[in-house]
């Protein structure tokens, strides 16, 4: 089983070329930032205040904690059609919302948080190596932006995928245009950096910035450091 860990700050296109990669080889794909919307749209939906000046971290942590380890989160990991249910209602669209987007900083800024999600993470890597899973053994693609150095650190290949701010910015509008809501990168990007390391490549860690690549060039390179 190949795992393949890829990490990047907003806008950088990892879903889209982490799909891709995914699909060439058969591989299942986890997209983790997906899982910490769910919990911020999860949140929002119990009517949880996430723009209070204090944070009620318990609240939302138990909250997390519930939808997580209680049965009402399922991610399914197909490359072609990943899909987040809450009680098995397919919220895929809704966690891309502006709303949703805005809020989720402030929910994976909560260490207690992170601690259930990189155990649920894991928990859905190692079953790809069973031979009854998606990938039937073959491996994942994982990406976020804490899995280079610490959902799997281990894992065979770990990339980091940058690209200067104008370009995701600019990638980002690309998206709201199409429905995915207006998002601000650089005020995102800078919340996370508190809590996950995704701006510089830790050690063993290669560092691929496809500023200037187009989707394609970006997935030949990956699919050649996957073939390494
Ligand atoms: O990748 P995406 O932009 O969908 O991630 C949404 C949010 O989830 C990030 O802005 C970050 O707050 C959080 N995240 C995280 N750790 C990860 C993946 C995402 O904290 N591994």
């Amino acid at each position: 089983m190949i795992r393949v860990a890829i990490d990047g700050p907003a806008g950088v296109g990892k879903s889209s070329t982490s799909k891709a990669l995914a699909q060439h080889f058969g591989f299942a794909y986890l997209d983790t930032g997906a899982m910490y919307r769910a919990c911020a749209w999860w949140c929002l939906h119990q009517g949880i205040d996430l723009d209070a000046d204090e944070l009620d971290e318990r609240l939302i942590t138990e909250a997390v904690g519930e939808f997580f380890t209680e049965g009402h989160a399922d991610v399914t990991v197909d490359p072609e059609d990943p899909k987040v249910l809450a009680d098995g209602q397919d919220i895929s669209e809704e966690i891309r919302s502006a709303q949703v987007s805005s809020h989720v900083s402030k929910v994976s800024g909560i260490i207690p948080v992170r601690h259930i999600l990189i155990a649920a993470q894991r928990a859905y890597i190692a079953r790809e190596a069973s031979a009854d899973s998606f990938s039937q053994g073959r491996g994942i693609v994982a990406e976020g932006r804490d899995i280079t150095t610490v959902v799997e650190p281990d894992a065979e290949v770990r990339v980091l995928l940058t690209a200067r701010e104008e370009v995701r910015q600019s990638r980002r509008s690309g998206q709201a245009g199409q429905g995915v809501g207006a998002d601000d990168v650089a005020k995102r990007d800078r919340a996370d950096s508190k809590v996950t390391s995704f701006l510089t490549a830790a050690d063993g860690v290669v560092t691929l910035d496809n500023s200037d690549l187009t989707f394609e060039q970006t997935l030949e390179q990956l699919i050649k450091l996957v073939d390494d």
